[in-house]
């Protein structure tokens, strides 16, 4: 087994014995890789270990990292999987100069951190004929080195964002401080899921069904406050 395959099913485990132990369904927890600065044979590797949801957080590493991935996989998509499925999430600040990009290249993007990049995204969407499925990026914590919608400002611009007709919004996203042990992150795990209920309960039109939250280090309280996305690198793919 290799070793990528062991951290695998150990994350796995984790997953499902931190679910259970918070009553909640398995199922309802994807697991994003996140996969920035591995390589593109890594990520076949992955798929090839039932992994679907890759996170990258650099537009221009995606660029080149992506077509490399499709072309790997349909070469032996060809013999073994009738179709490729799989999902490319955007989990990194998005520079205005690359929103073209990465409207092209993801599938989901976990951090939209401000209203002027969201109504960029929108209208770049719009352009291409589609909506993208979107979650606000929250800072919870107020960090300054933290991106993400200070709680007060998406409270103040939520209405205008609401608007943007080419962006589904399914949920919050949150990156959660370093702290010394993981149940000190799960404050700022809670204030992200009470934020959600209290959109939720303004805004019932939308499902608000996610909450993008928990890492390496912390994912198991993530999940333990409701979590329905884990973003993971380092406990699948190794030390950066
Ligand atoms: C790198 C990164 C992760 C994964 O971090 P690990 O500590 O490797 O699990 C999750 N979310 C974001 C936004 C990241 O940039």
């Amino acid at each position: 087994m290799t070793d990528l395959e062991k951290n695998l099913i150990e994350v796995q485990r984790r997953i499902r014995t931190a679910a259970e132990s918070a009553g909640r369904n398995p199922d309802d927890i994807t697991l994003i890789a996140v996969s920035k600065t591995f390589s593109a044979e890594m990520l076949v590797a992955a798929y090839q270990l039932g992994v679907r949801h890759f996170g990258e957080n650099r537009v221009e590493e995606a660029e080149t990292k992506i077509p490399q991935v499709s072309r790997q996989l349909e070469t032996i998509a060809l013999s073994n999987y009738p179709t490729i499925q799989l999902a490319w999430h955007m989990v990194g600040h998005i520079q205005h100069r690359k929103v073209k990009d990465a409207v092209k290249l993801f599938d989901f993007i976990h951090s939209v951190d401000s209203a002027a990049l969201a109504d960029r995204l929108s209208r770049r969407a719009s352009a291409e004929h589609k909506a993208i499925p979107v979650l606000l990026q929250v800072n919870i914590s107020g960090e300054a080195s933290k991106n993400g919608f200070p709680r007060q400002t998406l409270l103040d611009s939520i209405n205008e964002i609401l608007k943007l007709s080419h962006l589904d919004i399914q949920g919050l996203m949150t990156m959660a401080p370093i702290v010394p042990e993981p149940d000190a992150a799960r404050p700022h795990f809670r204030a992200l899921r009470e934020l959600r209920d209290e959109l939720r309960a303004r805004f019932p039109d939308l499902a608000w069904q996610h909450l993008s939250m928990g890492m390496t280090d912390d994912f198991e309280a993530a999940i333990a406050e409701g979590a329905t996305m884990v973003r993971i690198g380092r406990a699948i793919f190794g030390e950066r």
